[in-house]
């Protein structure tokens, strides 16, 4: 695995704005309990960075999608869902790890609101809008960045680089 010579994002950044963004969602949730609902795998460690400095109670639950992309294009995503007393009426925040084309966190929300929570926010670590293929906007975004592969800090390429305190962009050459 090739990455660029300097990260995208020095760790030191991503921890002064998962501060912002925590302070942000404690703001904005106040009064009110609040269940992240983090996307798996890419989500884990800014999970657990974000959720050490909410100041709201908390809990927190778990959602794997996967798509199935043919030659062509996006396949069907499907899930696994791993949540232990449901969202009915519940604030559910969900954590990305990163918005590219938008479908799987597009998928999420349209497959999260069917279990009708009282409300339901987006918040993504990195955002890529030149990427969109579906309208779909972050309610919380950590860094918008321009069109390229990264990894690192939850990030992975073929399941390397998640361990990667900073973010970098892969060097396909
Ligand atoms: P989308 O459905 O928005 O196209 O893609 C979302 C998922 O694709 C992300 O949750 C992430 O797993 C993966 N992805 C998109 N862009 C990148 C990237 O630059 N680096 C890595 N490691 N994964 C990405
Ligand atoms: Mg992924």
């Amino acid at each position: 695995m090739k990455l660029s010579r300097e990260p995208l994002v020095t760790s030191a950044r991503i921890q002064g704005r998962v501060a912002e963004l925590a302070a942000e969602v404690s703001r904005d949730y106040a009064g009110r309990e609040v269940i992240l609902v983090v996307v798996l795998k890419g989500g884990f460690i800014f999970a657990a960075d974000l959720v050490r400095r909410i100041t709201v109670p908390v809990s927190v639950d778990f959602i794997r999608a996967r798509s199935y992309r043919g030659q062509e294009s996006a396949g069907p995503i499907e899930f696994q869902w791993v949540c232990e007393d449901g969202i009915a009426g519940k604030h559910v925040l969900v954590l990305e790890d990163i918005l590219d084309t938008g479908r799987t966190a597009a998928a999420i929300l349209d497959y999260l609101k069917r279990h009708k929570p009282a409300t339901l926010a987006l918040c993504t670590l990195l955002d890529k809008p030149a990427r969109r293929e579906v309208a779909i906007v972050a309610d919380y975004v950590g860094f918008t960045i321009d069109n390229h592969f990264v990894v690192g800090y939850g990030l992975d390429y073929d399941q390397q680089g998640r361990e990667l305190p900073d973010v970098w962009i892969l060097d396909m050459a």
